[in-house]
């Protein structure tokens, strides 16, 4: 049985990079806390904690000349000025990316357009880039959501969810255009793709590999929103698809007359995993 690892794989560029804040500061500051898991990656957020990251569900828990850092995926402004404001020091971990959806989020708001934002309403990236326009956005996830939109304004921006796919962004946007833009109502829509472009590069290389081996895993927190985005599209293209976290996963039931297992990961899976996973399967089989 081969392995094959996809291409781009690990960390994308905004996670290593608060990972490495954050290791910094646990070097130079000592504990310091993060509102939330810092990433989505249940085994990475426990390696961190080892070495004295606190994971808080409230900033109640802060006091002044704690340091808390602000995750990838950012924070609500509101939720920044109240921590300030209790003279905590803070680290601002958040990607540049999803910075940029807050901004255009922000600028749209600003330019009185009603603001429609592709994502999942719950996550956090989403509820941050809310945050920048005091909620006052709203958010798409189906067709279903399309269809029960009211905008009144007269002018529409639409954005991206950093993490979503390609297609349902097509299709969401098609809709939307497809029932505001018809009509004398609407007389001015404004389109913003972002999607970043480590998240679009990863769904490819899974259409990819799923493609061209028997068996693919996916590895990625169960949290994590991007992971269970590529989950999906392998699994439509191939039935012997699964999300893992661990070697612990894996079941032996699912490599039966395989030639070709494919890996790939979510945006924040570490290489020290995948390398176990890696290893995990050689010991199985005896080759690569
Ligand atoms: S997936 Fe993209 S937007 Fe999200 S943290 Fe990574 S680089 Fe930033």
């Amino acid at each position: 049985m081969k392995i094959k690892i996809a291409k781009h794989i690990g960390f994308c560029f905004g996670v290593r990079r608060a990972v490495n804040m954050a290791e910094h500061a646990l070097e130079k500051k000592g504990n310091f806390s993060c509102l939330g898991a810092i990433i989505h990656n249940p085994q990475e957020v426990r390696r961190l904690s080892l070495k004295g990251l606190k994971i808080i569900d409230n900033i109640k828990y802060l006091k002044k000349n704690d340091t808390l850092i602000i995750r990838s995926h950012g924070l609500l402004p509101r939720i920044i000025e109240s921590v300030k404001s209790k003279g905590v020091n803070l680290i601002d971990a958040t990607c540049p990316f999803v910075k940029k959806a807050q901004n255009i989020c922000k600028r749209l708001k600003d330019e009185g357009f009603d603001v429609v934002v592709v994502g999942e309403r719950e996550h956090p990236e989403v509820r941050s880039i809310l945050g920048f326009v005091d909620g006052k956005a709203a958010v798409v996830e189906s067709l279903f959501d399309v269809k029960r939109l009211k905008l009144r304004s007269g002018k529409i921006g639409i954005l991206a969810q950093t993490t979503q796919s390609k297609e349902n962004f097509h299709d969401l946007v098609t809709a939307l255009l497809k029932k505001y833009n018809s009509g004398p109502s609407y007389n001015e829509i404004r389109i913003f793709n972002t999607i970043c472009k480590d998240s679009a590069t990863r769904q490819q290389a899974a259409k990819k590999i799923s493609s061209v081996c028997d068996v693919i895993l996916v590895i990625g927190g169960k949290n994590s929103a991007n992971s269970r985005r590529l989950a999906k599209i392998c699994k439509s293209a191939l039935m012997r698809a699964y999300h893992v976290e661990t070697e612990d996963d894996l079941k032996p039931g699912w490599f039966k007359n395989t030639d070709r297992v494919g890996i790939i990961s979510g945006a924040s899976t570490p290489d020290w995993i995948i390398k176990k996973i890696a290893k995990a399967l050689k010991n199985r089989n005896g080759e690569e």
